[in-house]
């Protein structure tokens, strides 16, 4: 099938301007008198519908125009049967909908990785410092371990939940929560300087944290 860029008419019925024809021994007809005009155009676009279409259609046609620019055929398009592209539309919905479904499938088991990492690292932060409090502790492995953040908590020693790790974790939630360490960063004192200030404070903080079962016991 030719989308023709001159006026022609069907050789045989007289119809036209035709938008679409068929070239027989050189003679251009229209669908009908080509016996293809129960056939209905697809815009070429969406690889998958017009794949489909041709395998669900008996009789299907590709329909060219000419390029004068770079002297050549393009595809413009498929002729297919209308209840053809009805199914083959119905499948390209089933598949996206299978689609749709794995994506809310994949995001509510990553929601439970989160969950379930959470749970680790703040047990693992409750290892390590006994005395930090439990809700102090779930708030510190929440915060690290938000997917993608790229904290230290989704990192590959956060994932192994290394006594590193969660150290820096902790020692971040120190820093922020315990010290003036933000409000001296706010006022300008420089990054190096603001740490050397506050550390005294931090490592009291979690030596205290460190201590608390020895020290109940
Ligand atoms: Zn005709």
């Amino acid at each position: 099938m030719i989308q023709p860029l001159k006026r022609r008419h069907c050789a045989e019925c007289q119809a036209g301007p035709l938008q679409m024809l068929v070239l027989e021994e050189g003679a251009p007809r229209c669908l009908d008198c080509a016996d293809l005009g129960h056939l209905v155009f697809l815009p070429r676009g969406d690889t998958a519908l017009t794949r489909r279409s041709r395998e669900e259609s008996a009789l299907s046609a590709v329909v060219v125009r000419f390029n004068r620019r770079r002297s050549r055929y393009e595809r413009q398009g498929v002729l297919v049967e209308e209840a053809g592209l009805a199914r083959a539309e119905e499948r390209c919905l089933a598949d996206a909908e299978a689609r749709r479904r794995r994506r809310v499938r994949d995001a509510q088991r990553r929601a439970r990785e989160d969950v379930r990492f959470a749970e680790a690292f703040a047990g693992e932060i409750r290892r390590l410092f006994p005395g930090c409090p439990a809700d102090r502790a779930r708030d510190v492995a929440a915060h690290a371990s938000v997917r993608g953040s790229g904290r230290v908590g989704r990192s590959a020693a956060g994932r192994a939940l290394s006594e590193g790790a969660v150290t820096s974790a902790v020692v971040a939630s120190v820093r922020h929560l315990d010290t003036p360490y933000d409000q001296l960063l706010m006022s300008g004192v420089p990054r190096h300087e603001a740490r050397r200030r506050i550390a005294a404070v931090v490592e009291t903080t979690l030596r205290g944290w460190r201590a608390e079962v020895s020290g109940v016991g």
